[in-house]
């Protein structure tokens, strides 16, 4: 059976990248492997758009995001989560785990955040010396306004610590321009590879922040890290692969350009939504979507777990269905990274089908059709 790698992370690898990974292993420590972290860390700072070191890891996202709190914060400090989904709950936990004072904003799940909540709850609670928030909340395929966030954040001693594990070169996001404080990324996701390496960027005023951070760390040490990246290495033995795929998966996205790539991601995600409009199906976040994937609900009599078993298992068709209150109602259609327009469609035609399986009368070709109107604009001329 061929497979389609269709969900929000991991996404495809390229070949490209996969054979530029299966080179033989070489030594951390030498001007060979230093040559590669250069070539590296100049695509990052170009991703992220920013001016500032983007820092290397070797974890999942999760471990950006944990370096994020223990780097910023002192004990007993007082941060404002924007809880609207999985990810930003693990944002609460972590803060919570660090014995931060947690104040949850909770997001009905599909729905993007209000910035005048988020405006309220800071003037309510001066002492709030962080806000952590998903620019794309990948549970619920929403995006959250992080541009006004940001409006609000500038003005005051409150840092804007953002996840944006699945927004980083999936959606324009220039983390200097809107002064984000701190932008996290995950190898597994818009960049093309693997899981295993996640990044973080920090602006000038956070970087003064973990000058007088007090929270315990020590293997995501990130001033530590930021005084080897200045020397083109790491504090500890790197994801040495995963850093020689990182450059090959940088020069592909230079290639395209970061413009083209936010379009073809936005048009694939353009092009699932009109195909779910046309069949009739509801979206999950229809008014703040994700250009990274997109939840669909299934009709109520379809077990959409068991509709996510038979597309995975018996069509080889790999989607993400949904967590916690949503588990088992819907699926997510992922657009980001290594995806064009042809894999959308792949995803349209395999759902249509196992819907039609599944008892439900939709009308085959009716989704793809929808979608390859919208896929048209991106044909060369
Ligand atoms: C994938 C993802 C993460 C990170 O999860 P890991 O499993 O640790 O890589 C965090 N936030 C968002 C929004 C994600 O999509």
């Amino acid at each position: 059976m061929k497979h389609y790698l269709l969900a929000p992370g991991p996404t495809p690898v390229p070949a490209r990248v996969l054979l530029a990974m299966a080179q033989p292993i070489i030594h951390h420590r030498t001007p060979q492997f230093s040559q590669i972290f250069a070539e590296a860390k100049e695509g990052l700072k170009w991703l992220f758009q920013t001016s500032q070191d983007v820092l290397m890891l070797a974890a999942s996202g999760t471990g950006a995001m944990e370096a994020a709190v223990t780097n910023l914060f002192s004990p007993g400090e007082e941060v404002l989560v924007i809880n609207g989904g999985k990810f930003g709950e693990r944002w609460a936990k972590i803060s919570g785990r660090y014995g931060l004072k947690v104040h949850e904003l909770r997001v009905e799940w599909g729905k993007a955040v209000q910035p005048e909540a988020v405006a309220q709850t800071l003037e309510r609670h001066s002492q709030i010396r962080g806000v952590l928030v998903q620019a794309s909340e990948t549970s619920t395929t929403v995006c959250h306004p992080v541009p006004e966030i940001a409006a609000l954040t500038r003005q005051r001693d409150t840092l804007l610590i953002v996840d944006g594990i699945t927004a980083v070169g999936v959606y324009d996001l220039p983390m200097d321009r809107l002064g984000i404080d701190v932008l996290v990324a995950g190898s597994q996701k818009a960049l093309m590879l693997p899981p295993g390496l996640a990044f973080i960027a920090l602006s000038e005023r956070a970087w003064e922040r973990v000058k007088t951070a007090q929270l315990p760390r020590f293997y995501f040490d990130l001033a530590k890290e930021r005084e080897n990246l200045t020397k083109d290495t790491t504090a500890w033995t790197p994801a040495i692969s995963l850093i020689v795929g990182l450059r090959e998966a940088l020069a592909m996205l230079r290639e395209e350009g970061l413009d083209q790539a936010f379009a073809r991601q936005a048009r694939q995600a353009a092009a699932t939504r009109a195909a779910a409009n046309a069949l009739g199906l509801q979206l999950v976040a229809p008014d703040h979507p994700s250009p990274a994937a997109t939840g669909i609900f299934v009709p109520a009599q379809v077990p959409g777990g068991k509709l996510v078993a038979y597309l995975r298992d018996r069509m080889g068709v790999t989607f993400a269905g949904g967590q916690d209150q949503f588990k088992g109602k819907i699926v997510r259609i992922a657009h980001l990274g290594f995806i064009d327009s042809f894999d959308t469609i792949v995803a349209i035609g395999a759902l249509e089908m196992a819907l039609r399986k599944f008892g439900c009368a939709v009308e085959l070709g009716r989704g793809v059709g929808a979608a390859q109107q919208v896929l048209m604009a991106g044909l060369p001329e």
